[in-house]
């Protein structure tokens, strides 16, 4: 097991039960997380006998491989790392004028099938352990100096169909002796596992974005299969309830499909949908990638949409398509797997998780 694997107070539990004073941990924590130590013997601060006891219980040091690099014309850049089991997941750093958007994976494929995803053509392959979230950040960090500003669970998988292992990263990612990344700077999207949701408020501060992609069961029913398991109704209804952190506020995403969810139609019933709801909206147009079976819409489709949609007071926003030429945007993410099936849409995926 990977030091990375425990939680701050899991840590902290393993120190103490070892009869070692609680600070340890807090300095056993600042050389993983802050010097960025690949094995124990470097933690100079720790007598040989707790370096001992440590190196035997747990590793320490990268637990993934850069496999790969890309980079888009637009600067944005794709990295593929390699998991010690041989799969294989990747993550997108987006530099923009005042941040460096980190995109994170949290799981190989993705259960949900969601049809218009190229993730989710490949189906679940496994779980991200904590440690392997952890390090494509700190990794990627590291490759750019210390570049990193912000963290986007909007990579391959369903970040709350993992949600142990993402609330142990997120513990690490924003503890004061680690990394002590603001839950500000940190957001989740969810293809919206409404009792997730709930309790991912429960268990930690962070930013939410839901991938709310249509405004009517009808729509959302063809193009997500888990929208059979949790409609629109209470999706909403968990998403108001979650605790944003302050002056931030929940965000929901719209993937536009052409003559799919893009009409003037579609756009005033997701203003009726959302209007009274504290909230911003992202439009992504869709980013084609082979053979996922839709299309983009047009820039003045898009813009007639957001027109509509902001006439309802709700601040909306087109998401620039980055890295499209390198397969780095939104719902382009594969990591080469082959897809299982071309279109997904049934009930089994929503089923299996
Ligand atoms: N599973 C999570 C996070 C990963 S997907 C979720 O679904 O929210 C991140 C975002 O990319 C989601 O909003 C999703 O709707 C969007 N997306 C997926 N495929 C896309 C595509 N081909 N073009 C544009 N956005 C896409
Ligand atoms: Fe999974 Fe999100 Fe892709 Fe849907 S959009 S298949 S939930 S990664």
């Amino acid at each position: 097991m990977n030091i990375k694997d425990l939680s701050p107070a899991e840590l902290g539990e393993f120190v103490s039960g070892k009869g070692i004073q609680p600070y340890r941990a807090r300095q056993i924590g600042k050389w993983i997380y802050v010097r960025g130590v690949s094995s124990f013997d470097e933690m100079t601060d720790l007598s040989k006998d707790l370096r001992e006891t440590l190196k035997s219980a747990f590793a320490v040091g990268d637990s993934i491989e850069l496999a790969g690099e890309q980079v888009s014309k637009d600067g944005t850049r794709k990295y593929l790392f390699r998991l010690s089991d041989g799969n294989r997941i990747e993550s997108v750093l987006i530099p923009d004028k005042k941040r460096n958007t980190l995109c994170v994976s949290s799981q190989a494929g993705c259960a949900l099938g969601c049809t218009f995803c190229l993730t989710g053509t490949v189906g679940k392959i496994r779980n991200l352990k904590p440690s392997e979230i952890i390090d494509q950040y700190l990794m990627v960090n590291r490759f750019t100096n210390g570049s990193v500003t912000n963290i986007v669970f909007m990579g391959m998988g369903e970040p709350l169909d993992n949600i142990d292992n993402l609330v142990r990263a997120l513990e690490n990612l924003t503890d004061r002796n680690g990394p002590a990344l603001s839950p500000r700077r940190i957001t989740v999207s969810t293809s919206g596992l409404a009792p997730r949701i709930k309790e991912l408020g429960d268990r930690i501060s962070v930013n939410l974005a839901v991938s709310l992609n249509a405004p009517t069961d009808e729509i959302r029913n063809k193009i997500m299969p888990i929208n059979k398991r949790y409609p629109i109704k209470e999706l909403l209804k968990a998403s108001v309830n979650f605790p944003v952190p302050p002056r931030k506020a929940l965000m929901f995403e719209y993937v536009m499909l052409s003559g799919v969810n893009d009409s003037d139609k579609d756009a005033y019933d997701l203003g009726n949908l959302l209007s009274g709801i504290n909230c911003k909206l992202n439009l992504i147009p869709f980013n084609e990638a082979q053979p996922l079976p839709y299309k983009s819409p047009s820039m003045e489709r898009v813009l007639r949409f957001q027109e509509i949609v902001i006439s309802f007071g709700i601040n909306v926003r087109i998401r620039k398509n980055r890295g499209r030429d390198i397969l780095g945007a939104c719902g382009q993410l594969a990591a080469t797997y082959p897809a299982r099936k071309t279109t997904g849409g049934s009930a089994a995926a929503g089923a299996a998780i």
